[in-house]
């Protein structure tokens, strides 16, 4: 059980198109994480302070700021296909938060409402909720369907990206 406190910062990351936005621990000032650069480290603007990857889910609610993230992100996305009306949805969403913190850095946590970014989930054919894919340069390697636990969620990912790897060499 992770007694571990949940800081504010965590829970104010969002995100436009020119990348993800995230308060610096230290003072408190938004600072801008380019999605081509996330994984590496970065100073927060105003005191220096080293700013970690985004270590909570990301909401995106715009197809635009979706395709900039799929399509430049240096580490792969990790989609959550959901809408507040899903049951299931509410039972992975904190199993997602718990991948997110562990893998900050290695992958990125981002939820499309699909009542909200119609488009996004009309492209990617989502007939149920919650469907996980993962998806990186642009593209989508592999998708999975209903309520898994954080260690399946992340056995996944894993197993999706090296098999992606494998076909790529
Ligand atoms: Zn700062």
């Amino acid at each position: 059980m992770s007694t571990q406190e949940r800081t504010d910062g965590r829970s104010q990351a969002t995100s436009d198109r020119n990348g993800v936005i995230v308060p610096c621990a230290s003072c408190g000032r938004a600072n801008r994480l380019a999605f081509s650069t996330l994984g590496k480290t970065v100073r927060c603007g105003h005191c220096k302070a080293p700013i970690g990857a985004p270590s909570s889910p990301i909401e995106i609610n715009d197809s635009a700021v979706f395709d900039e993230a799929a399509s430049k992100s240096a580490v792969p996305l990790l989609v959550d296909f959901w809408a507040p009306w899903c049951g299931p949805c509410r039972m992975v969403a904190p199993e997602l938060e718990r991948v997110a913190q562990a893998n900050a850095g290695r992958y990125l946590v981002v939820k499309v409402n699909t009542d909200v970014v119609t488009d996004v989930a009309a492209r990617f054919a989502i007939r149920s909720i919650p469907t996980l894919a993962v998806v990186f340069g642009g593209r989508e390697i592999e998708r999975v369907t209903g309520v898994r636990p954080a260690s399946e969620i992340e056995a996944f990912a894993a197993r999706a990206l090296a098999a992606a790897t494998a076909r790529a060499s």
